[in-house]
C-alpha cells in the first residue's frame, strides 16, 4: 500500500499503528495454528484416523495461508510481521495446545476450540476495521469464512465419530 492509500486509512480514524499491532497477533496465531494441525495431522490414531488426518491437514494449509494473508496486510499498512517465532507465544491469543494424547477425538476437540478462540478473535478485528479499512476488513471477512468453516468440518466428524460409537 503506497503513502496515499495509507493517509486514507488514516484519515478515517483508524490508528494504523494499533492495526498492524492487532493483525500481528492473529498472524502469531496462525502459525501455531498451523503446527497444531500439521502435526496432529501426522501423529493422529484412532477411527477415523484417516479422514481426520487429511481434514486436519487441510486446515494446516489454509491457516498457513492466513498467515500469509495477514503478512502481507501488514506489510501494506507498513508494518513488519513478526520476526522471531518465540514472539509468536507472547502474541498469541489462542495459543497452542499441545497434542500430548493423539486420539482423533482429543485432536478434534483441541482444534474445535482453537477454531472458536479465531472465529472470536476475527469478530473483533471485523469490528475494529469496519468502515474504517474496507480492504483489511474483505482479508479478515475472508479469513474468518473459512474459520467458520473449519469449526463445522471438525464438529461433522466429532458427530460422526459419536454415532459410529452409540451403534458399536
Ligand atoms: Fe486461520
Ligand atoms: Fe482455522
Ligand atoms: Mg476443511
Amino acid at each position: 500500500m503506497g503513502t496515499k492509500a495509507r493517509a486514507i486509512v488514516k484519515a478515517k480514524g483508524m490508528d494504523v499503528q494499533e492495526l498492524i499491532k492487532l493483525l500481528n497477533k492473529a498472524y502469531s496465531d496462525e502459525w501455531l495454528a498451523y503446527y497444531q494441525y500439521w502435526l496432529g495431522a501426522k501423529i493422529a490414531v484412532g477411527v477415523p484416523k484417516k479422514e481426520v488426518a487429511e481434514e486436519l491437514e487441510d486446515h494446516a494449509k489454509e491457516e498457513l495461508n492466513h498467515a500469509k494473508m495477514l503478512a502481507q496486510r501488514i506489510i501494506e499498512l507498513g508494518g513488519v510481521p513478526v520476526l522471531e517465532p518465540k514472539e509468536w507465544y507472547t502474541q498469541s491469543t489462542c495459543g497452542y495446545s499441545k497434542p500430548k494424547d493423539p486420539d482423533v477425538r482429543i485432536l478434534l476437540e483441541q482444534n474445535i476450540k482453537g477454531e472458536q478462540c479465531a472465529i472470536f478473535v476475527y469478530d473483533g478485528l471485523l469490528e475494529y476495521t469496519k468502515d474504517k479499512d474496507p480492504v483489511t476488513y474483505d482479508i479478515i471477512r475472508e479469513i474468518q469464512k473459512q474459520e467458520i468453516e473449519h469449526e463445522e468440518d471438525l464438529q461433522a466428524l466429532q458427530r460422526d465419530i459419536e454415532l459410529f460409537e452409540k451403534r458399536k
